[in-house]
Formats: structure tokens, C-alpha cells, sequence
């Protein structure tokens, strides 16, 4: 590695980096991908509650308004083309009082007048209609019928396969150290060797002002919040086919609960400033809450059972806004802050990003192609090898995680496809093999089996 030399290095393939080499590999740059963990999409970018946002719950007039906005149109747009599946479902943001109720009129004269139109005031007869099952006594919603539920797992991972089909080069396991300025050039420096770079962007999430301080700069802190949630079963499913929200306070959107596109019911995040961005801790007070205001919700959700619980955490800094900070003179570009909406604001914040380093740092041209890349759709009911018609590989007809219907076949595929899984949670975030409702308590060993024998193949 040492002494190769880049157009452009990106730091960091949580969902923001990988957007973002996705966008430049469009143009004839020589990128790299440099992630520190042994697989992507494994920061920030693995706990989230994967709903894609409109940008009408966003601060209006921000950058992260537009680019969230801008983010949904192409999310939309792009996400077919590249095999991640998208479900409209829908938002309902419900005030179950006459100051809430009050409070959302508010809001909604404020959203209209910043330019989103696809919200609308609705009665409890149409909430209720929406949401049969949900508890008495709400007085008014706004129902967004333009918010989804999206695939946060296979996002990263498509993004980095389409970069990588289109030039990108994408190392993992390779924490950057060490970040200097010499001759025009960056040098950064890790484990394995250094790599020179033109134009540095710094998506390194969590992270972030620790990269940032490498190369000299302190335009922020890190103020890291963690949202914990639980799981419901997919027997939940059928209670809940909108995304349910509390009226937002200014600081916190509060407690939703959504269907996701696997086919369970989520409910979080709670929000807990905390001081370490490693502390990935679920607490028995955080799913207690989580528990109580499910049931408060919807009632009916006591008969099903909670087979998970996990825990994000929102790379937030001192400033509530995002801090991409272009450094023209030095060819340092920031990219961080990137709280609460990255994955429905990534392909927003990526275009906006590659407009600067082409427009800005290092002028390219559009190559005339794109290689087209297609991850398998990992939704609830999506349609899979072994429905295919004709001669199905038998590997497709051997279920191996009963749980999620994952058969042997579709590991194989995961093993076997570019930027392989190098860990065990990394290849569950690639198939959802051990994901289902006794967590891997049948299948783990089988699983880890197949993952050991691909590991030592791909060693020899
Ligand atoms: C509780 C919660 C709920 C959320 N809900 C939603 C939602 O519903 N919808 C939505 O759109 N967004 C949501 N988000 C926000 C979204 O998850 C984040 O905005 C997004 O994941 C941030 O991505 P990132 O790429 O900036 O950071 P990360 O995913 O953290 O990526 C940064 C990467 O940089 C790597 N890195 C760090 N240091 C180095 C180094 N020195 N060298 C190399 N690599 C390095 C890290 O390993 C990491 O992989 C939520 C977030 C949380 C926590």
C-alpha cells in the first residue's frame, strides 16, 4: 500500500462514506474507501430506526433540511436500481391532547410553509382507520404519506459495491492514524502502510473530530447520543403497517414505533447524552420506558414477544446542525454531524460533497458509463432464488435460519460476493441469517460453520 497515490481519500464507509464514494466513482478521480472496522456500514450507520425521512422533520432552512429533502427524491429514485427495497408506508405524528394538538397546527403551517406538501391534518377517524389498534384518546395527526421504511444494513453495503464496480478502491480493517500535510499532498499514515491523497473527506461518523484533530483542525466536539430499541416479533407485524410518531419536542423527535422492512415492529430511540462514543450499552431502564410507552401505544403489542434489543448512536457534535466544513486551500473537507438523518440525507449529502470536491478541489470529468450493481433484497416477502422458476439450485432449497427462511445458498452467495463479510454480525447485516426470533439460538452454529470455511478459503 505504501506510496500509492490518490485523486481523493474518504475515511470513514458508514453510510455517508459510502454514498460518497459511490458519487465520485461517477467521475475519472482515482478514490479509495478507508474504513477502520473489518466491515462497513459498522459505526453509527448499524443502529438506527431506518426510517426515511421527507426532511419535514428537519430544521428548515438548514443545509440538513435540504439535503435530506434532496436525499429522499434520490433515495427513491436510485434505491430500485440497486436492489434495496423501499415500503411508502407513511408517517402519523399524533397529538393525544389539546396543547399537542395545538402544537402540531403549529407545525404544520411551518412545514407547509417551507415548501413540503405532502403532509395533511387528519381526524381521528382517519388515524384510527390507519391504526385500528392504537390506544384511545387521539385528538388530531399529521399524516406524511411520503415517509418509508428502507434496508439500513444493505444500504452501506450497496452503495460500497456499486463504488467498487465503478473504480472505487475500498480497504476495511485500516484505521487511519495519522493524517499529514507535505508537498500539496495528504499523507495518512495506517497499520499497513501510508497512502498519498490530493483531497481528503473526513466521514469518519463517530469519530469525526478525532480525524479532524489528526490533520489539526478542532471546529468541533463530539456530543454522541444513544438511542436504544426493542424488536418486536414479526407476529407484531399486523398491529402496526404506518410509522407512529409523538408530537417532537426541539430538541428530541421522541419514541416512534414503525414496522420495518424485515417484517417486525421497532419502538425507540430513547435519547441519552452520554460521554464515551464506544459505549454501546442497553440498559434495563431504557427498555423498560421503550416497553411502557409500546403498550401505552398500542396495547395489543403485550401479546407478542420483544426477541431483540439493540442500541444506536447519533454521531452528534456541539453544534445542532451539520458541520460539512469545505478547507479549499488544504483540500480538507469535513463531513460530520451527521446526527440523526444520515440515511435518508445520504445521497443529498453525497451530491452535495462530490459538487464541492469536483467543482472546488479536484476537477474531474463524468465518465460516459456506469457498471450497474444489484444487491439481493433482504425485505419481508421479497422475492427469493428459490422462487425462481425452472432448475433452482438445490443450495436455494435448504433453509438454514428457519427463523428468517435464509437458505444455505443465499449465505454461499453473501461468502462469495464482493467485499465479503469478515465477521460473523457482518455477514448476519448482509443475509439476516440469525437475526429472527431465536437470534441465531438454532442456526448459530451452522452459520458460523459456513462463515469459518469461507474465511479459511479466502486465507489460502
Ligand atoms: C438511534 C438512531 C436512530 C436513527 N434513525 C435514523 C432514521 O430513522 N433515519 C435516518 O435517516 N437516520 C437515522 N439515524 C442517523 C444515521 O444512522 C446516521 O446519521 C448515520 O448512520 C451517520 O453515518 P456516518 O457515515 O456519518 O457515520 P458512521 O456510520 O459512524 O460511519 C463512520 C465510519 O468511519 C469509520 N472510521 C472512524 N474513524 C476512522 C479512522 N480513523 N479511519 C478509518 N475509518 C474510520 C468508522 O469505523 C465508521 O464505519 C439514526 C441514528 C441513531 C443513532
Amino acid at each position: 500500500m505504501t506510496g500509492e497515490r490518490f485523486d481523493v481519500a474518504i475515511v470513514g464507509a458508514g453510510v455517508v462514506g459510502c454514498a460518497v464514494a459511490r458519487e465520485l466513482s461517477r467521475y475519472a478521480l482515482r478514490t479509495i474507501l478507508i474504513e477502520a472496522r473489518s466491515d462497513l456500514g459498522d459505526g453509527a450507520s448499524k443502529g438506527n430506526s431506518a426510517v426515511l425521512s421527507t426532511g419535514a422533520d428537519t430544521p428548515f432552512g438548514t443545509l440538513e433540511c435540504r439535503l435530506v429533502a434532496r436525499g429522499h427524491q434520490r433515495y427513491l429514485a436510485e434505491a430500485p436500481g440497486l436492489g434495496l427495497p423501499v415500503e411508502l408506508v407513511g408517517s402519523l405524528t399524533v397529538a393525544w391532547n389539546a396543547a399537542e394538538a395545538e402544537r402540531l397546527a403549529a407545525i404544520e403551517a411551518e412545514t407547509v410553509a417551507a415548501g413540503f406538501h405532502s403532509g395533511r391534518m387528519v381526524g381521528p377517524a382517519e388515524i384510527y382507520r390507519r391504526v385500528p389498534q392504537l390506544a384511545p384518546g387521539a385528538v388530531c395527526a399529521i399524516w406524511e404519506p411520503e415517509e418509508g421504511i428502507v434496508d439500513p444494513f444493505s444500504t452501506p453495503y450497496a452503495y460500497a459495491r456499486d463504488a467498487l464496480a465503478n473504480g472505487v478502491e475500498v480497504r476495511s480493517a485500516c484505521p487511519v492514524e495519522r493524517a499529514e500535510r507535505r508537498d500539496g499532498l495528504w499523507q495518512l499514515q495506517m497499520p499497513q502502510g501510508a497512502i498519498e491523497a490530493a483531497v481528503v473527506v473526513n466521514c469518519a461518523g463517530l469519530h469525526g473530530a478525532r480525524v479532524e484533530a489528526l490533520a489539526g483542525y478542532a471546529d468541533f466536539a463530539m456530543r454522541p447520543r444513544r438511542g436504544q430499541f426493542l424488536v418486536y416479533d414479526k407476529s407484531a407485524r399486523p398491529l402496526l403497517d404506518v410509522v407512529l410518531k409523538p408530537v417532537p419536542s426541539p430538541t428530541y423527535r421522541g419514541i416512534l414505533m414503525t414496522p420495518t422492512i424485515f417484517g417486525n415492529v421497532l419502538v425507540g430511540p430513547t435519547a441519552e447524552d452520554i460521554d464515551d462514543i464506544d459505549d454501546w450499552r442497553v440498559t434495563r431502564e431504557s427498555l423498560d420506558l421503550l416497553k411502557a410507552a409500546a403498550l401505552r401505544l398500542l396495547p395489543g403489542l403485550a401479546a407478542h414477544e420483544i426477541t431483540a434489543t439493540y442500541c444506536g448512536i447519533r454521531p452528534g457534535t456541539d453544534r445542532p446542525e451539520y458541520r460539512i466544513i469545505p478547507r479549499l486551500d488544504e483540500r480538507w473537507l469535513t463531513v460530520g454531524g451527521i446526527r440523526s438523518t444520515g440515511l435518508s440525507g445520504s445521497l443529498g449529502i453525497a451530491e452535495h460533497v462530490a459538487g464541492i470536491v469536483v467543482g472546488e478541489m479536484a476537477p474531474a470529468a463524468r465518465k460516459p458509463a456506469v457498471v450497474p450493481v444489484r444487491v439481493p433484497s433482504l425485505a419481508f416477502g421479497a422475492p427469493r432464488p428459490w422462487m425462481r422458476d425452472g432448475d433452482v439450485d438445490a443450495a436455494y432449497r435448504e433453509i438454514v435460519c428457519h427463523c428468517e427462511g435464509i437458505t444455505c445458498g443465499e449465505i454461499r452467495d453473501a461468502l462469495a460476493a464482493p467485499l465479503p463479510p469478515c465477521s460473523l454480525k457482518a455477514l448476519k447485516r448482509r443475509t439476516r441469517a440469525m437475526f429472527g426470533r431465536c437470534q441465531g439460538f438454532h442456526c448459530g452454529a451452522r452459520v458460523q460453520a459456513m462463515f469459518d470455511a469461507a474465511a479459511a478459503a479466502r486465507g489460502r
